[in-house]
């Protein structure tokens, strides 16, 4: 995989990875991206087909076989991708019956896909049968969101509904509003399938106390749906601040309009008509 270091793709994520640090949402470890690559967009960089290891996963995804995907890797920092990207990512490709991958590139002092992979590739199968086009599934951990998860109730229609009116941008962002499982031991297969169940009509999943998974059809869709619940989630903590005592909010016949305008469809029976 000759120059693949200095491919777009590594770029990329090597440059959200960090803006995600930089936010604040991936102290130490936390957090794991996932970016699914084509054939062709591997292809330029294929000087060999060397294979450099064959990694176990713990999940079998029959259906991806022979798909890339380009990971961060388990117990590594978002703040050291910059830095370190041919150590901290790594590219995969699904191996014969789904219970192995190959290493193509990267990991190179050892290292393995994210605990989260199971559930990364969970997710991704289940939102390619929405969305042709998905091709990023990210987990992070944004303070705000948490924070809310802890005085909310974690009812989707209620906290999707919340974040709505906070800012106009929303209900445009995440019209299907956000899903949300129960809280759950993380890496487990458990809840790859919990999320993945949920990423059937959501796009991003709240893990109480924990964080959130978002997909896209880019880093930045996925990073740009983060980005905005988030800034819902702090809109109303800074209500809160503020004492709480809402005088005007958008009201649901506002959000109709503004999906009307804006060709989006809210999640059926979320808004009064
Ligand atoms: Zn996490």
């Amino acid at each position: 995989m000759n120059r693949f270091v200095d491919s777009l793709y590594v770029r990329e994520v090597a440059k959200i990875t960090d803006k995600l640090y930089q936010h604040g949402w991936d102290e130490r470890n936390g957090g794991n991206v996932s970016y699914r690559l084509t054939k062709e967009e591997v292809k330029p960089y294929e000087d060999t087909c060397e294979v450099l290891r064959r990694i176990p996963i713990a999940c079998s995804e029959e259906q991806l076989v022979g798909t890339y995907f380009l990971v961060t890797g388990t117990g590594r920092y978002f703040r050291n991708i910059i830095d370190f990207p041919e150590r901290d990512l790594g590219l995969v490709r699904i191996a014969e019956n789904g219970k192995y991958v190959d290493l193509m590139w990267g990991f190179n002092d050892g290292g393995r896909p994210t605990s989260e992979f199971p559930t990364h590739l969970m997710g991704h199968q289940t939102r390619l049968k929405q969305n042709k086009a998905q091709r990023v599934i990210m987990h992070c951990h944004p303070t705000h969101l948490i924070a809310m998860t802890f005085t909310q109730p974690l009812d989707e229609k209620t906290f999707t509904k919340t974040l709505w009116k906070m800012q106009t941008e929303s209900l445009v962002v995440f019209p299907e509003g956000i899903g949300i499982i129960p809280w759950m031991v993380p890496g487990t297969i458990a809840i790859g399938q919990a999320t993945a169940q949920k990423l059937e009509q959501f796009s991003s999943v709240i893990w109480p106390q924990h964080g959130i998974f978002a997909s896209g059809s880019s880093i930045d869709e996925a990073f740009g749906l983060i980005e905005t619940i988030e800034k819902a989630a702090q809109i109303w903590t800074t209500v809160q601040t503020q004492g709480g005592n809402i005088k005007q909010t958008i009201t649901d016949r506002e959000l109709n309009d503004l999906a009307r305008a804006f060709g989006v469809t809210p999640h059926p029976g979320y808004l009064e008509v």
